[in-house]
């Protein structure tokens, strides 16, 4: 990618949703825009390790910031994606209430008719217009059988159900991907494997940049760093805040077992007393592509990296889906992530300019609903930047489209048939699960974000998501990724340096030398 140039106008820190977001919506007044990330891609923080949901705002507390960002991204989604070539579907959320729906003590000591006229005539309503007053007027109560109809797998316990219809589903990485590319398209530059590591600021202003790729100097830096924005403002003498870290684990089941078990997002509602409550508590979804997801867990991590997932929380995920879906394939699971989510002492987000050092704008604490308000957070920074002195002017040349080649597994035959015809590498499938071709994966090497890693090629192409989670193709693809980086295998990685898939050529071995650069097969 781009070299770290010695001055810019803005730099964003962070090549996530919300930085690559902001740095979209920079490109439509200025080009003087660097993003700035420490990882070898776009989307390798949180934003690769989420349930995709593009939440309508219901689950979020009334007056705080999130849930006003949120409500208002949602309504911007169709917008905000046009252009860009990426899928978005509004798939809808069903909120179910079962008997387990009350307060355990209430449901306990309260006449049976009691709970039921509750459930049945107070909940649903309660929802419907906490909804509402938030700012959601599609809501809809549904009764036992349109439950059913919408989603026959839901526990035959279900009372009654409440039908949001504007939750929409996006992939994260597919779409923080199309972000930066669409910047860079419009001049943004885009340097990866690049950490900041220090704040210049003179007379109580920004300077500079410091990173371990040398300085870059610059008037104003937006730190969308994820679970680090508080050691990025700190660095700057503009924080004052914390973020903890706050696991959250997923289960992937195989699409063949579950496509359509679920057509929409689907969580059972319950009332959790008076703990404090700190996230959504999950729900069923499917992936666009099919897949059954169940999750996520919410686990407090001291280690900000830590994306392991164990046996509990597994556990965990199985015991309280097994109540709202009783029947889901357990044994369909093909693979599990874990992301961590990015929370501030008081939950909410925190956006602003700081008042201690002109220049400097926090955009911290975007933890679960940061990708359904990636929209208008973009929208509010854009508004701080204009009062740091960014034009209010739109750009003349801002490129509105995102063209993307076409992937293989989205046509009909005949439009396969002509790829094939176009470029013969449209005839060799490298990953047999996903129907990627050789063609896909070099496309996606030489893209304008380029992908320099199997996990970067994945995002793109999904090579590797499938039932065999990559035993067929990671040989494949490590070596198309050597041929067109023109770099030995062994030094191809699975998401950067430090990382890397081989340890040398095999012929080594039978030498009994350390040799690295020979032509053999690497192991
Ligand atoms: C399990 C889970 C499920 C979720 N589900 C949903 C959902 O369904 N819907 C929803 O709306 N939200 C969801 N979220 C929240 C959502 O994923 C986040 O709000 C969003 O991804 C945050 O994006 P970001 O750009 O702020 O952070 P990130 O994606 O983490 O980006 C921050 C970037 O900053 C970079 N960085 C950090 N420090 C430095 C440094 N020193 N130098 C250079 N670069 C640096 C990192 O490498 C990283 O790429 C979920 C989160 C989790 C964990």
């Amino acid at each position: 990618m781009d070299e770290l140039p010695g001055r810019a106008g803005v730099v964003v820190i962070g090549a996530g949703v919300i930085g690559c977001s902001i740095a979209r919506e920079l490109t439509r007044y200025t080009h003087d825009v660097v993003i700035l990330d420490k990882e070898s891609d776009v989307s390798s923080g949180t934003s690769k390790a989420n349930n995709a949901e593009v939440h309508s705002g219901i689950g979020e507390k009334s007056g705080t910031l999130k849930q006003r960002l949120n409500v208002r991204g949602n309504q911007m989604y169709d917008d905000f994606v046009s252009g860009l070539n990426v899928d978005f579907r509004r798939q809808g959320l069903l909120i179910v209430i079962t008997p387990r729906s009350l307060p355990e003590g209430l449901a306990r000591y309260s006449p049976g008719f009691l709970c039921d006229f509750l459930n049945r005539r107070v909940l649903p309503r309660l929802i419907v217009r906490s909804g509402n007053r938030k700012g959601i007027p599609w809501l809809t109560v549904v009764d036992r059988d349109e439950i059913f109809r919408m989603e026959p797998n839901v526990t035959r316990d279900a009372i009654v159900g409440v039908h949001d219809r504007t939750y929409g589903l996006v992939s994260p990485y597919k779409l923080t991907i199309a972000l930066a590319e669409h910047a860079v398209l419009n001049g943004a530059r885009l340097c990866l494997d690049t950490r900041v590591t220090g704040i210049r600021t003179e007379g109580g202003a920004v300077r500079a940049v410091v990173t371990d790729a040398g300085e870059i100097e610059c008037g104003i830096v937006v730190n969308a760093a994820g679970v680090y924005a508080d050691e990025i403002a700190d660095m700057a003498g503009a924080g004052g805040f914390r973020i903890h870290g706050r696991k959250g684990a997923t289960l992937i089941f195989d699409r063949e077992a579950t496509r359509e078990y679920v057509k929409g997002s689907v969580a059972e509602f319950r009332i959790t007393g008076r703990k404090k409550r700190t996230s959504k508590g999950g729900g069923a979804m499917p992936t666009l592509e099919g897949n059954l997801q169940l999750g996520p867990t919410a686990i407090e991590v001291d280690d900000k990296e830590d994306t392991s997932i164990s046996g509990d929380e597994i556990r965990e995920i199985f015991d309280r889906f097994h109540y709202l879906l009783p029947d889901f394939p357990r044994d369909s699971v093909i693979a599990m992530f874990s992301g961590v989510r990015a929370p501030s002492e008081d939950e909410d987000f925190i956006i602003g300019a700081s008042k201690e050092v002109a220049g400097f704008v926090n955009v911290a604490g975007m933890q679960s609903p940061g990708l359904a308000s990636a929209p208008a957070v973009a929208e509010m920074v854009m508004q701080i930047l204009h009062d740091l002195g960014i034009p209010r002017v739109k750009r003349a040349y801002f490129n509105q489209a995102r063209p993307t080649p076409r992937m293989f597994a989205d046509c009909e035959r005949a439009e396969q048939e002509a790829l094939i015809e176009r470029d013969r590498r449209h005839g060799h499938i490298v990953c047999r699960c996903e129907q990627v071709t050789e063609a896909d994966v070099v496309n996606a090497i030489h893209g304008v974000v380029p992908a320099r890693s199997m996990d970067a090629v994945k995002r793109r192409t999904r090579a590797g998501m499938g039932r065999c989670q990559g035993g067929f193709c990671t040989p494949w693809i490590s070596e198309i990724l050597a041929r067109e980086l023109g770099v030995p295998r062994h030094e191809i990685t699975k998401k950067g340096p430090g990382s890397e898939l081989f340890v040398g050529p095999a012929k080594c071995l039978l030498d009994g030398a350390s040799r690295r650069d020979g032509d053999g097969g690497a192991v």
